[in-house]
């Protein structure tokens, strides 16, 4: 189901060679007009490894800007992968969403927008939408695979895992589940994100890649477990794709894959005021179970609100600050993967 890549139509520059091998670390260079700085450019990180034939890999970082685990593994192999131990193209993007990484915040703060609910991307569109273009049309037409290296942000604390895109080419679907197990994380989940096709994973999938996600942990920190299972997942899955000269592909633990099913899965808040969680992320719960209430703790009149489970799975991901109002997501969990009640 592979989509005729569009060309790259946009005024973006770079000093990296493609073609060259060896290790370059530079910039793609947007030229971005704001009022401090009028002929100025806004520059996203890059590197690229290469050594003679094999598949090309794209990692990226930073779609959201507070979430450290994948940008710190990025900006390691940058620096320290010896071109000589592998075979192929490594291009590492650690910080796509650059003005909300220097921010440390999810959103731009140029433009306001998610970095990933904006793809493909527009080349003539706000800055965050033109970094979105550059990487689906000059980045991906390159490439064969793609890794999306996510946590949880500031408002999540979620389960270290490993992440299947849904594609309905059953063939990339099966190549991309692989993928996802030879990361070897804790957990291994599909999530469609609502059936968005905005995102970087989605737009990778529709551009036939062999496509990786990761959630690890979250709360706006860098997490030691997660960090080291996302070191090791990125590596098995380069070896996995055969790009890692010596490194076996990895044995990885059988584990059951699952799921975010839909709406269902997510608990949300119904009124303002402070979220008291009855489990925590891993434990077993089912529809109906009572999941958390909400307490106003300036009305001591008032009762707390509970809030019920609308799905059978572990627990999943939390929110992380205890300040809630209506529509915030309070819990999520996560079903057996094609079981259907
Ligand atoms: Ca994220």
């Amino acid at each position: 189901m592979n989509t005729t890549p569009q060309p790259y139509a946009g005024n973006a520059f770079t000093e990296i060679d493609f073609e060259k091998p060896g290790r370059q670390i530079g910039f793609i260079n947007f030229p971005h007009s704001p009022h401090s700085d009028a002929w100025g450019v806004t520059q996203v990180p890059i590197a690229v490894i290469s050594n003679g034939a094999g598949p090309t890999v794209v990692i990226e970082g930073g779609n959201h800007g507070d979430e450290y685990e994948g940008p710190i593994t990025i900006g390691e192999l940058a620096r320290d992968l010896d071109p000589g131990s592998m075979q192929g193209r490594l291009i590492l993007m650690p910080a796509n969403n650059v003005h909300a990484v220097l921010a440390a915040t999810r959103t731009s703060p140029v433009d306001g927008l998610n970095f990933n609910r904006v793809w493909p991307g527009d080349p003539m569109g706000s800055i965050t939408q033109q970094i979105a273009a550059y990487v689906a049309h000059r980045i991906f037409p390159m490439a064969d695979a793609f890794l999306d290296l996510h946590s949880g942000g500031s408002s999540l604390d979620i389960l270290p895992s490993a992440i299947i895109e849904p594609s309905g080419d059953a063939d990339l679907h099966r190549r991309n589940v692989a993928a996802v197990q030879a990361f070897d994380a804790p957990y291994t989940v599909v999530i469609s994100n609502l059936g968005d096709k905005r995102t970087a994973t989605a737009a990778a999938c529709a551009a036939g890649l062999v496509t990786v996600g990761t959630e690890m942990r979250g709360c706006g920190a860098v997490s030691l477990d997660a960090l080291q299972i996302c070191r090791r997942g990125v590596r098995n899955v380069l070896a996995h794709l055969g790009m890692l000269v010596g490194d076996a592909s990895p044995v990885c633990a059988e584990r059951p894959i699952l799921e975010l099913r839909g709406p269902s899965a997510y608990v949300y808040a119904t009124e303002d005021g402070i979220f008291e969680p009855f489990h925590a992320n891993g434990e077993q719960v089912s529809a109906g179970q009572p999941a958390g209430r909400i307490h106003r703790i300036w009305d001591m009149a008032t009762k707390p609100l509970t809030l019920h489970y609308g799905a059978d799975g572990i627990v999943y991901g939390r929110r992380h600050p205890g300040r809630v109002a209506p529509g915030n997501c309070c819990v999520v969990v996560a079903s057996p993967y094609g079981e259907r009640k």
